[in-house]
């Protein structure tokens, strides 16, 4: 990843500051962020999960807002900024030392989503190399949240596929929510599988069980 693109990149995270927006959870204007300062203060820390993964903030309130935002909205490329932020939130809780490739969880049909996108974002901003071609979705498979529990891991199973050129690299997966944590194992199964050295995991929110 060359200097020019991260140069590029802080530009328009810079243009996209000077703008006025609605805050993704009161809808109070704003002004360079995607939450006011009162929503920012209700975003919960997710808790630490061991050395390999991490996630910056709980699913819940303000910080879901911004993920649905994100994910359906029109505006999504100004939450992307924010997003980029939280995974490097997140990635300071990991003991991450020789991360050789950063790789988003794919998609079965397009090349870039809006996760690949802050992936990518994520990845200048860490100074990591960001190489989504290691890792592809090779089937279909049904929406995770629209079906049971039991049935998460066996929909995914085989659908991913990685790229021997994985063999030895210490990767770094990125999704958007962990929630099963079926999607993600499944990705660094098919990593390992084809010879990665270390998978590490880290999302940008995580869902928690209420007490
Ligand atoms: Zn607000």
């Amino acid at each position: 990843m060359g200097s020019l693109s991260k140069k590029l990149y802080l530009l328009r995270r810079f243009g996209n500051s000077l703008f006025t927006y609605n805050c993704a959870s009161c809808g109070k204007a704003v002004r360079g962020k995607c939450l006011c300062a009162e929503c920012s203060k209700k975003l919960l820390p997710a808790k630490v999960q061991g050395e390999a993964f991490s996630s910056a903030y709980c699913y819940d309130g303000p910080a879901k807002e911004v993920m649905l935002c994100y994910k359906f909205g029109d505006n999504y490329e100004f939450c992307r900024d924010t997003l980029c932020d939280w995974l490097l939130e997140g990635m300071a809780k990991l003991s991450a030392d020789d991360i050789d490739a950063v790789v988003p969880v794919p998609s079965y049909k397009r090349k870039t989503t809006r996760l690949s996108e802050l992936t990518k974002g994520f990845a200048l901003l860490a100074e990591l190399p960001c190489e989504p071609k290691l890792l592809r979705k090779i089937r279909e498979t049904r929406k995770q949240h629209n079906i049971p529990y039991e049935e998460r891991f066996s929909n995914l199973s085989g659908a991913f596929e990685a790229d021997p050129s994985v063999r030895g690299k210490t990767v770094l997966l990125i999704d958007d929510i962990y929630t099963t944590g079926s999607t993600v194992s499944e990705c660094s199964k098919a990593l390992l599988e084809k010879g990665a050295e270390k998978v590490l995991v880290l999302t940008v929110l995580k869902t928690e069980k209420k007490k």
